[in-house]
This record gives structure tokens, C-alpha cells and sequence, in this order.
């Protein structure tokens, strides 16, 4: 990977040269994403580590449990009915099988909020169809202010992965496939998305890629990255502990914004999620080598929600009532659980620490302050729902 971190620099260098006290660059060129092990040697910490949680979270509900029979669009929310296999096209795979007004998100047709019509029209997620869940659960669908990334088209080859498409189709500046992989390349772009969407705004926010054409700019706190690090549970900074050196210690002497760490785990999420879908269909190769692809999305859940527990101590008047900033992290915890909860259960990516991190996140003593904040902030269904704890 030494070319790759070369290469970073070169660029990061560039940047810095090319854009001088011009529109603010916003590229994070980074270290390597992913850690890779020959074959065998990755393994979970023997039994006897210090947490009991349960090892994977519930997996977000399955397609079979809400693939509902139908005969008609209208018995099937926003997602179409399928007439030929007579059910409705859940989850969605694209605009086709999502009703005229919504787009396909994490496989669930949702309405396009800044369309929608002042009273709600999404159902609540669990939908569509299914029994409602108890209580009431959060669903980020209704709040999320989306906005268009340009179409750029790429003619490269998507590798089994769509998403891989969908990134490297949304700037024509790329990172180059030869260098790194699809993984690498979706990762890499994907910082270039958030740094050419957030060049086009003066304020102080970030942008996070969502997908097919759509991602979503949240406004900084005044907080200091800096200051985040100390938010992260002594037993998670362990776990964890490369990429909080990288992130939270050496990356923050030179980048101070705090949703840097959104723009990192919205990287995080892509690279992870292109390699699940190669893997799906046995496109992934790793040659001998067992990698990390998912664990770097479970750091980063646990970096974002410590971020939001110190901005919510820290710089209450932003954090309150910051509805984007709800649903943005919301959207990232989502994504992160469903492309975690498929990809740990692929043999080449296992070993790392991703399990035990995710258990330390929903059990362990020292972070219940980080649990509070989240049942607090959206709700004991929300975080049953997603993480297995209320
Ligand atoms: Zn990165």
C-alpha cells in the first residue's frame, strides 16, 4: 500500500498547491484503508476478552420477511409491485421498483424530502407493509434534506459491485482502479465527492455521499476535532486502535473540522459496502490475504457517536434541535449496521476486531454514556432495532 500512501501525499500536496488560500480543499487523502493478513493468521481475541456482549448485532429485517404479496402498486407503499413474481420489489435495487416521487436508499423506496409535502407521507421504517414496530422508531426518511451530486459517467468496469458504479460515476475525478481496487477506488472517490460538493458552498459543513446521485451537507460544530478523542472509551481506543491514532490523533493536528470523521465514515461505509457486493457474487479477491473491509465503518460508528456525545456536552445550542445532523448520523449507523451485519459474515473478512468492537458499542460498562445519548436521541426502538439495546 506504500503507493497508494505516496500517491497521497503527492495529491494532498497538489491540492494544497492548487488551490492555496482559494475555494477550501476539502480532500483527505489517507493512510491505507484496510489492513490485510495472510490466510489464517486473522482471529478473533481468544474467549476470556473483558466483554459479553452478543458477538453481531440482529441483522436489519430480511427481505423475505417483507416481501409482501401484492397485485398493485398501491399495496406496496412506495416500492412497485413486481406483478410477475407477485410481490412487492423490496428491498429495491434501483429508481425502477420505487414509486414515481421516491428514490431507492438502503434498499427502501423512501420519498424525496425536499418534495414532500408537509405532512408525512413515508411510512416508518420497517415498512413496507410489515407490523409496526413497538414504540415509536426513529426514521431519518422524514428529516434528511438531500441534495443532487452531477452525473458524471464512468465507463470502467463495476466489478459485481453497482455501488461501485453509482461512486465512480459521481465525479470525473477518480481514483484509478489499478491503484488499490474497487475497495480503494470507492473509498478514495468518495472523499473527492465530499470535497467537490462541499467546494461548492461557503459555509462550514460537510457532505457525505449517500448514493444514486443524492448525499446530504451538514453544518460543523465550532468544536475541535482534537477534542473528540477523549470521548472514546479507553476499551474502544484499543480495539480500534490504528485508525483512532490515524484519525483522532495524528489527522487532527492538521484537520480541526469535527465531521471530518462523517466524511471519513461515509468513505468508510462505501469501501465496505462495494466489497460485500463483490463478494456476493465471488467477485472479491484478496489472493491469500484475509482484509479488514468492514471494520473500518465500526470504528467509525463508534468516532461518530463519541463526536456527538462531546458535541451534545460541549456545544449544546448546535446540537439540539439539529434535525440534519440527527438524520445524517442516523443514515451513516444504518448503513454501517446492514453492510457490517452481511459482510462480517464473509470468511475473508473476519479476524480483525470489527465483532469485538461492535460488542464493547452495545455492551460494555464504559460506553452506557454513549448508549444514553442515543436512546435520548432517537429513541429506545431505534437503537433496539439497530444496535440489539434499548
Ligand atoms: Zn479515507
Amino acid at each position: 500500500m506504500g503507493s497508494r500512501v505516496a500517491r497521497g501525499v503527492l495529491l494532498l500536496a497538489l491540492v494544497i498547491v492548487q488551490t492555496g488560500c482559494g475555494p477550501r480543499s476539502r480532500y483527505h487523502a489517507d493512510a491505507p484503508v484496510n489492513q490485510q493478513v495472510p490466510w489464517g493468521s486473522a482471529a478473533p481475541r481468544p474467549p476470556g476478552a473483558p466483554y459479553s456482549g452478543p458477538v453481531a448485532p440482529p441483522p436489519l429485517p430480511a427481505a423475505a420477511a417483507w416481501g409482501l404479496s401484492c397485485s398493485a402498486d398501491s399495496q406496496c407503499l412506495l416500492h412497485r409491485c413486481n406483478a410477475a413474481a407477485g410481490r412487492c420489489s423490496f428491498p429495491c435495487q434501483g429508481p425502477a421498483d420505487c414509486a414515481t416521487g421516491s428514490i431507492c436508499m438502503l434498499g427502501v423506496c423512501a420519498g424525496i424530502p425536499w418534495t414532500a409535502n408537509a405532512t408525512p407521507q413515508v411510512p416508518p421504517q420497517g415498512a413496507p407493509g410489515a407490523p409496526p414496530l413497538p414504540g415509536v422508531d426513529y426514521d431519518y426518511r422524514l428529516a434528511l434534506k438531500l441534495s443532487p451530486v452531477p452525473f458524471s459517467p464512468w465507463a470502467g468496469d463495476e466489478l459485481g459491485s453497482p455501488h461501485l458504479r453509482d461512486v465512480m460515476s459521481h465525479t470525473q475525478d477518480r481514483w484509478p482502479m489499478q491503484n488499490g481496487g474497487p475497495s480503494t477506488a470507492a473509498h478514495e472517490t468518495l472523499h473527492q465527492i465530499h470535497a467537490e460538493m462541499g467546494n461548492t458552498t461557503s459555509e462550514h459543513d460537510a457532505f457525505v455521499y449517500l448514493e444514486q446521485g443524492q448525499g446530504a451537507f451538514v453544518a460543523e460544530p465550532d468544536l475541535v476535532l482534537a477534542r473528540v478523542r477523549d470521548w472514546v472509551p479507553a476499551g474502544a481506543r484499543e480495539l480500534a486502535n490504528s485508525r483512532y491514532r490515524l484519525y483522532l490523533i495524528e489527522q487532527a493536528k492538521s484537520f480541526t473540522e469535527v465531521l471530518y470523521l462523517f466524511d471519513e465514515w461515509g468513505a468508510y461505509v462505501g469501501n465496505g459496502r462495494v466489497s460485500v457486493e463483490q463478494a456476493r457474487g465471488g467477485w472479491y479477491q484478496a489472493g491469500n490475504y484475509q482484509v479488514d473491509e468492514v471494520d473500518g465503518m465500526v470504528d467509525f460508528l463508534y468516532f461518530g457517536s463519541a463526536a456527538m456525545l462531546a458535541v451534545r456536552q460541549l456545544e449544546p445550542a448546535y446540537f439540539h434541535g439539529n434535525e440534519q445532523l440527527k438524520a445524517v448520523f442516523a443514515v451513516l449507523a444504518e448503513s454501517t449496521m446492514r453492510w457490517y451485519s452481511e459482510g462480517i459474515r464473509v470468511p475473508g473478512f473476519q479476524g480483525f476486531h470489527a465483532e469485538e468492537l461492535m460488542a464493547h458499542f452495545t455492551s460494555s460498562p464504559e460506553n452506557a454514556p454513549i448508549r444514553a445519548m442515543l436512546r435520548e436521541w432517537y429513541g429506545s426502538t431505534w437503537t433496539q432495532r439497530l444496535f440489539g439495546f434499548s
